[in-house]
C-alpha cells in the first residue's frame, strides 16, 4: 500500500537500499549501542537499525504511521514513541532507555525540515549524553553547520555546532532520492560531540549560545554595535573588545568560536 506523505509533517521518504546502508554505516559497528531515531516515517532507516543494534527507540508524531511501524518492526529491541519530538525530555529518555552507564547513544534522523533548528538546539542541550548524531538536513543547512568564520554561510548555528561538535559534511543526497521530491537537495552531516570548548564555560553554555544568537541579530552591523546592544554601554563594549583583541569594525561573521568564548567570558566578569 502506497503511503500518502503529509506535507505538514515534513514527510519526504527515502527507499534506496544503497543510500539507507550508507547512512546507517556512519554509526560505528557496536551492537550494544542505543539508537534514537527522530521521525522513522515508514521505517526506511529503522528496519536496518533494528537489525544492527541492541536497542532502537523511535519518536514519530504521525499517529497513522504507528500501526505500520508496529507491523513491520515487531521486534523486542524496538520501541516507538508516538509524540512530538519537541515535547520529548531527551535527558530523561536517554537515562531511562540506557541499559548501562557505558552504553553509547547515537541519534539519527532524516529530519522533518520544518523543525531542523529546534531539533539541532535540543540535541546540543543533551550533547554530553550523546556520542554522535547523523542528520539528513537541507544542503544549505549542512553548509551552515560546517562553515568556518568569514565563510559565506557562517552564522550563529555554525558557532553553536562548532561549540558542541566535531562536524563532518558526509555526502550530498540529491532531491530525486526522496518521495515526494522536495524543492532542494539535502546532505548528511555527522556531529561527534566533544567538550573541547564546554569546559571553558563552567556550565554556562546555554547562556553563551543565546549571547551568540543576539550578536548575530544584526549581522550587517559591526561587532561593536552588536555588543553595545547587549551592554548598553559603548565604552564598556570597546574595552571588552580591546581586552579580547577583536577589532571593533569586524562583523559577527568574522569572529571564530574561540573568540566568541573569550568575548563572552570577558563580558561575564564585568
Ligand atoms: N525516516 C523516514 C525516511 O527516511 O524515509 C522519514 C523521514 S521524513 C523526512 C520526517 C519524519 O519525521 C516523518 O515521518 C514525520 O512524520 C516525522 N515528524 C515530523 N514532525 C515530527 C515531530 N514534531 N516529532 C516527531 N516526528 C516528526
Amino acid at each position: 500500500m502506497e503511503i500518502q506523505a503529509k506535507k505538514k509533517f515534513g514527510q519526504n521518504f527515502i527507499s534506496d537500499p544503497t543510500l539507507i546502508k550508507k547512512i546507517v554505516t556512519l554509526i560505528p559497528e557496536n551492537k550494544n549501542s542505543l539508537i534514537i531515531e527522530i521521525g522513522p516515517g515508514t521505517g526506511a532507516l529503522t528496519k536496518l537499525l533494528v537489525q544492527k543494534f541492541d536497542k532502537v527507540v523511535a519518536i514519530e508524531i504521525d499517529e497513522s504511521l504507528i500501526p505500520i511501524l508496529h507491523r513491520d518492526l515487531n521486534s523486542e529491541n524496538f520501541k516507538i514513541i508516538n509524540q512530538d519530538v519537541l515535547t520529548i525530555d531527551f535527558k530523561s529518555l536517554i537515562e531511562n532507555e540506557k541499559q548501562n552507564p557505558e552504553q553509547e547513544v547515537y541519534l539519527i534522523s532524516n529530519m522533518p525540515y520544518y523543525i531542523t533548528s529546534e531539533i539541532l538546539f535540543r540535541t546540543f542541550d543533551v550533547s554530553d549524553q550523546i556520542k554522535k548524531a547523523i542528520f539528513m538536513v537541507q544542503k544549505e543547512v549542512a553548509t551552515r553547520l560546517i562553515a568556518k568564520e568569514s565563510g559565506n554561510n557562517y552564522n550563529n548555528l555554525s558557532v553553536a555546532a562548532d561549540f558542541y561538535a566535531d562536524k563532518k559534511y558526509e555526502f550530498t543526497v540529491l532531491k530525486n532520492k526522496f518521495k515526494p521530491v522536495p524543492k532542494v537537495d539535502s546532505a548528511i552531516v555527522s556531529l561527534t560531540f566533544w567538550d573541547k570548548y564546554k569546559q571553558e564555560l563552567n556550565g554556562n553554555d546555554q547562556e553563551f549560545i543565546s549571547f551568540v544568537r543576539k550578536i548575530f541579530n544584526n549581522r550587517r552591523k559591526t561587532i561593536l554595535n552588536n555588543l553595545t546592544n547587549i551592554t548598553n554601554n559603548k565604552d564598556l563594549s570597546k574595552a571588552i573588545l580591546g581586552q579580547t583583541k577583536i577589532a571593533e569594525n569586524l562583523r559577527p561573521e568574522n569572529i571564530s568560536t574561540n573568540q566568541y568564548i573569550q568575548l563572552f567570558k570577558n563580558l561575564k566578569v564585568q
